[in-house]
């Protein structure tokens, strides 16, 4: 008796030859193949009559054979030789002539006298309807045939009835099968696996095919979620130590603003899970211990993450203890030291820079004086993550702008673990704070084992950076109010495509052409359209010494307009910067866009962010064109988290977080825009199923 887990060739008609084929498409065993789910079904169940049918639409129709097919030869243009088959059929109402090619073998199916129900495009006049190769299926009175008809991702040499006629013969291995515990089934009111399995493939209506969707998507994502917490449990597994609640009041006194109340629930979040009574299991009582806090802030651009992190830092160094703060790049790590280093000497705690480009001697001097305990708050990039670096009490461990970094990366920063005076060994408590924020369904699913607190609340006086996107056209008056706002004081980002290549998409030489018609771009800007304005280009392949110079001066004011291919995408604030041009702007996503915009409108100025972008003609039009969509929804949104919702119903899971991570949300039936209620609903599940695995 085959099973789920048998080779295919166990089926009746697939033979090795043909399971090589079967390979092309994913599919193995039998289970592979039955979980090789329809994209979707073709509606025969609507059956016109021959004098309803139109040309150029597609419709089902039962007709009867009226006299023997007709096979001819002919040669194509190629030269091949071909065979034509045409026959006619009718109903009451009227006839159709059908044809078919290389299908001989039709003589002996499509016999005169004998009913089928056709499906296909109707081709010539409403006189003489024709249809070319459509899909027929024996019709016999009295037996109903399916109206939802499967259509299959195929490869060559496999076709939708083959794979619809072994499917029906597989699903016979799963008949009694079940794979979700009883209780979760009645609960969440879901169909049997075998029926669910029968109806995806099979369905007799649109709402049982709905009923075995939710139940088969329901289990993906349920099996995702569990898979994820088993692969994390490891990290959860060690135990941290449980700190006392110092008082806050001295370091949220020391800063130039209140916080927003957003910024406060994530402390008071943040406060909660690190000193927290969860009883883990200790051996003295001199040290408590609790369960790591494992937490993510997300928050849109410029929401002020970084003073709930520091606030973070504050409460860890009071304990004792020692905290890490990890960023992407050193532009983003040094800024934060600069930002962070007066806080934090205000209140004594010993702060220290760790990037790529610290000089060796410094560098060890640093590594010594964490080792001691003598420094109680490093700032870094990848360089905090290698081996050397080790902290004599570990507390905290920070992630900046988590998507740029991997989950192993951020696990490996907080799995520096140390061991404690009783012999303990502990792991820091660990905190993630989003580069940009992403929809609920998608922070759950990406961040299943963390606990989330979102900051959906900018610092009050912002104002909206107002968004305009326009053609070639208005290219002459956008330099002329470029240079209004200059002359006002303030300074300007101009933006060029993608010269960057940080996820392997472009070819070098793509890569090495664009790159070359942004420095050519911002050489004209120089010596023709500015001449006498201050300007600097910065790219991803430039020194970081060199990059860091021009960010530097910029920052300083003292550069009018930086001109940049993507890297100033992360993290970078100069408050003074009120302008933000974005040339071909329909080469980037949405949250791409966002995220550069936010690098306006930091300060007490008035900001702008063009969207130039050719496909614009004239005005912006309300049309269908995807670049289009996003220049409006740019226009017309602020919030980062509803632009990132938008993304993702525009892009789907895959593109929106880039090739890398493709595979870890790639889903058979799931699907992560349109389920929300189910993620929330598998993930509670997978909590629950979780703490009582974990308790027994
Ligand atoms: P992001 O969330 O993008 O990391 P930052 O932490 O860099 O944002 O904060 C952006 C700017 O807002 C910084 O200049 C910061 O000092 C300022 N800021 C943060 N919180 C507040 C607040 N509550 N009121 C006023 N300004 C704030
Ligand atoms: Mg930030």
């Amino acid at each position: 008796m085959p099973t789920p887990q048998s080779p295919i060739t166990v089926l009746y008609g697939v033979s090795e030859q043909r399971a090589k084929l079967f390979e092309k498409l994913d599919i193995y065993t039998v289970d592979d193949l039955v979980r090789h789910y329809p994209r979707g079904y073709e509606n025969r169940g609507e059956i016109k009559k021959v004098c309803e049918l139109t040309p150029g639409f597609t419709s089902s129709c039962i007709l009867e054979i009226s006299s023997p097919l007709k096979s001819t030869r002919i040669s194509s243009k190629a030269g091949r030789k071909m065979t034509v088959q045409k026959v006619t059929a009718h109903d009451e109402t009227g006839s159709v002539l059908l044809t078919f090619f290389n299908q001989e073998f039709l003589k002996n199916t499509l016999v005169t006298g004998r009913k089928f129900r056709f499906y296909g495009q109707v081709t010539g006049t409403f006189l003489s309807p024709q249809m070319t190769s459509p899909a027929y299926e024996p019709y016999i009175e009295g037996k109903e045939l399916d109206s939802l008809v499967p259509i299959y991702p195929l490869t060559s040499g496999i076709s939708c009835k083959m794979i619809s006629r072994l499917v029906k013969s597989a699903l016979d291995c799963y008949f009694g099968v079940e794979s979700l515990p009883k209780d979760i089934i009645e609960k969440y009111g879901l169909m049997s696996l075998y029926d669910a399995l029968y109806t995806i493939h099979f369905p007799s209506d649109g709402e049982k095919m709905k009923a075995a969707r939710k139940r088969l998507a329901f289990e993906e994502l349920l099996n995702f979620q569990l898979r994820l917490r088993s692969l994390k449990d490891r990290n959860r597994k060690g135990k941290a130590i449980k700190l006392y609640r110092p008082d806050m009041q001295p370091f949220f006194d020391s800063l130039s603003f209140g916080l927003t109340d957003a910024q406060k629930n994530s402390i008071e979040n943040i406060l909660y899970d690190m000193t927290r009574s969860e009883t883990v299991q200790q051996a003295s009582d001199t040290v408590l211990y609790t369960q790591p806090m494992r937490r993510l802030v997300q928050g849109d651009v410029g929401s002020g993450k970084t003073i709930v992190a520091a606030s973070a830092v504050y409460a860890c160094v009071r304990n004792g203890l020692q905290a890490s703060l990890m960023v992407p790049t050193e532009i983003l790590a040094e800024q934060h030291y600069a930002s962070l280093l007066p806080l934090m000497e205000e209140h004594r705690i010993a702060t220290a820079l760790l990037t790529g480009s610290t000089k060796a001697a410094h560098k060890r001097n640093i590594l010594e004086a964490l080792k001691e305990g003598k420094i109680d708050f490093i700032i870094g990039t990848h360089a905090l993550i290698e081996d050397n670096v080790i902290f004599k009490n570990p507390g905290l461990a920070i992630t900046d702008e988590q998507h740029r970094f991997g989950v192993k990366q951020r696990e490996k920063l907080s799995g520096k673990t140390a061991v404690s005076e009783d012999g303990e060994e502990t792991v820091p408590h660990m905190l993630v704070m989003s580069a940009t924020p992403i929809p609920r369904t998608l922070a759950l699913i990406l961040y299943g084992d963390l606990d989330i607190s979102i900051i959906d609340e900018l610092p009050p006086g912002r104002q909206k950076v107002d968004t305009f996107a326009v053609g070639e056209s208005m290219r002459q008056r956008i330099y002329k109010f470029t240079e209004k706002l200059v002359s006002e004081g303030r300074q300007c980002y101009i933006v060029c495509p993608l010269a960057e290549n940080t996820d392997g998409i472009l070819t070098d030489e793509e890569y090495e052409n664009g790159l070359k018609s942004a420095a050519e771009y911002c050489e004209k800007l120089k010596t023709e359209i500015f001449p006498k304005l201050k300007i600097e280009f910065v790219h991803g392949k430039m020194k970081p010494a060199a990059k860091d110079k021009i960010m530097k001066s910029f920052s300083a004011g003292e550069i009018d307009i930086l001109v940049s291919t993507t890297v100033i995408e992360v993290g970078v604030n100069v408050p003074n910067a009120a302008l933000m041009v974005i040339e071909n702007a329909e080469r980037f996503g949405l949250s791409q866009l966002h995220q550069l915009r936010g690098r306006v409108g930091r300060g007490k100025h008035k900001s702008y962010c063009v969207l130039m972008s050719p496909v614009i003609k004239g005005q912006l039009a309300d049309g269908n064109n995807p670049s289009e969509k996003r220049f409006k929804i740019m226009c017309e949104n602020e919030s980062g988290f509803k632009i990132s919702q938008y993304d993702l119903e525009m892009r789907g899971p895959g593109d929106f977080f880039g090739r890398r991570q493709h595979g870890e949300l790639s889903f058979k039936i799931a699907d992560l825009a349109a389920d929300m209620t189910l993620v929330e609903e598998t993930k509670k599940l997978a909590d629950e199923i979780t703490k009582s695995k974990n308790k027994a």
